[in-house]
């Protein structure tokens, strides 16, 4: 749709507890916006960085890039929102043509921010970075990973298998996604609703070289749930058509137990077959209420309509951002 010509690029990452790393990530992704400036690739290049509520040195370390390098903008969230929230602050205030988003931890190969832009120059609105394989991780995370992914498209759910955050998003793409208020983001799932041209570029993930993980397990599954009650109701008619298959299934058992009544002598009533229905249902009814609560605690949230992060400073020039919600229009 746009053709952008050599635009202005924005990093942006996210970046909780990351003191120990954060410094020499910026170097090199400013680096490499030099390199990308030099030989014409893009017009200009910044790097945004919001603090999601650190509780370390991550901000101190954010205001001292932005002080020493213009191009290094800084967005200090309220508190802590997780990942997603603040890869969306960062994604709805950068002021790119073009923003590729990337983990404080450069686990994702910067090498291919190079074929990404040159996607986008030849006219795609996103470009997904997809790992090439999987051996970095354990095989916990790499089985969970496969089977999660492969749930996910059995409930209809369009995702990029082995993608993770790592993508590009034009201006255009972008602009879209500020259409979408829902308050559980899952942006894997929401970007390629989007629809627009889009390609993948494929890179090795490397090992985290400092800090550690942010994702325990309790936040993965979370995650996880994320995707699949924020964007398939499959589970949701599972149960209705669970609860019809029973209905049948009680229906046949009462005339069973009806015509030993009427007409046979053995109707001595079992303790079984009184007892081990009330434990069956009621494990069943309360596995669907469960399921049922999820989604209506999901509706709660989304009708409160709540920001979903709140800018509590920036550093250096983040372009006038008087807002301290996520309303982009707000933005100057
Ligand atoms: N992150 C964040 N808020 C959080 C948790 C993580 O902004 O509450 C950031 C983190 O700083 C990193 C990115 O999200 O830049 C991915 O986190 P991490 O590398 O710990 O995840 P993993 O690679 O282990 O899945
Ligand atoms: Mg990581």
């Amino acid at each position: 749709m746009s053709s952008p010509g050599a635009g202005r690029l924005s990093i942006v990452m996210p970046c909780y507890n990351e003191q120990e790393g954060l410094a020499s990530a910026a170097h090199q992704v400013l680096q490499l916006l030099s390199e990308l400036v030099s030989r014409g690739r893009i017009a200009q290049g910044n790097l945004w960085l919001v603090d999601d509520g650190s509780r370390d040195g991550t901000w101190a370390v954010i205001e001292s890039l932005s002080a020493a390098d213009p191009r290094v903008v800084g967005l200090k969230l309220s508190r802590n929102r997780g990942h997603q929230n603040a890869l969306l602050a960062g994604l709805m205030n950068a002021d790119g043509d073009a923003v590729i988003s990337l983990d404080a931890d450069l686990q994702d190969d910067i090498g291919v921010i190079d074929e990404m832009v040159e996607a986008w120059l030849a006219g795609f609105e996103v470009v997904y970075g997809v790992r090439r394989s999987r051996v970095q991780d354990s095989f916990f995370k790499r089985w969970t990973a496969r089977r999660y992914y492969a749930l996910l498209r059995l409930l209809g759910v369009d995702v990029v298998p082995d993608h993770a955050e790592y993508r590009l998003m034009s201006r255009a793409a972008l602009e879209a996604l500020a259409e979408y208020p829902e308050t559980h983001l899952f942006l894997r799932g929401l970007v390629p609703q989007l629809g627009f041209r889009s390609t993948q570029v494929f890179y090795d993930r490397k090992l985290r070289v400092a800090g550690h993980t942010k994702y325990p397990l309790r936040r993965m599954v979370g995650l996880g749930l994320d995707g699949i009650t924020s964007f398939s109701a499959v589970p949701l008619r599972l149960i209705a058509a669970g609860g019809a298959v029973l209905f049948v299934l009680s229906t046949l058992v009462a005339l069973w137990v009806m015509g030993v009544r009427l007409f046979t002598d053995h109707a001595v009533p079992g303790w079984a077959s009184t007892t081990l229905p009330i434990y069956a249902l009621g494990g069943v009814q309360l596995l669907c209420l469960g399921v049922v609560g999820e989604y209506v605690a999901k509706i709660y949230m989304e009708v409160k309509r709540r920001p979903r992060y709140l800018i509590e400073k920036t550093a250096g020039d983040a372009g006038g951002i008087a807002a301290r919600t996520d309303k982009s229009k707000l933005k100057q």
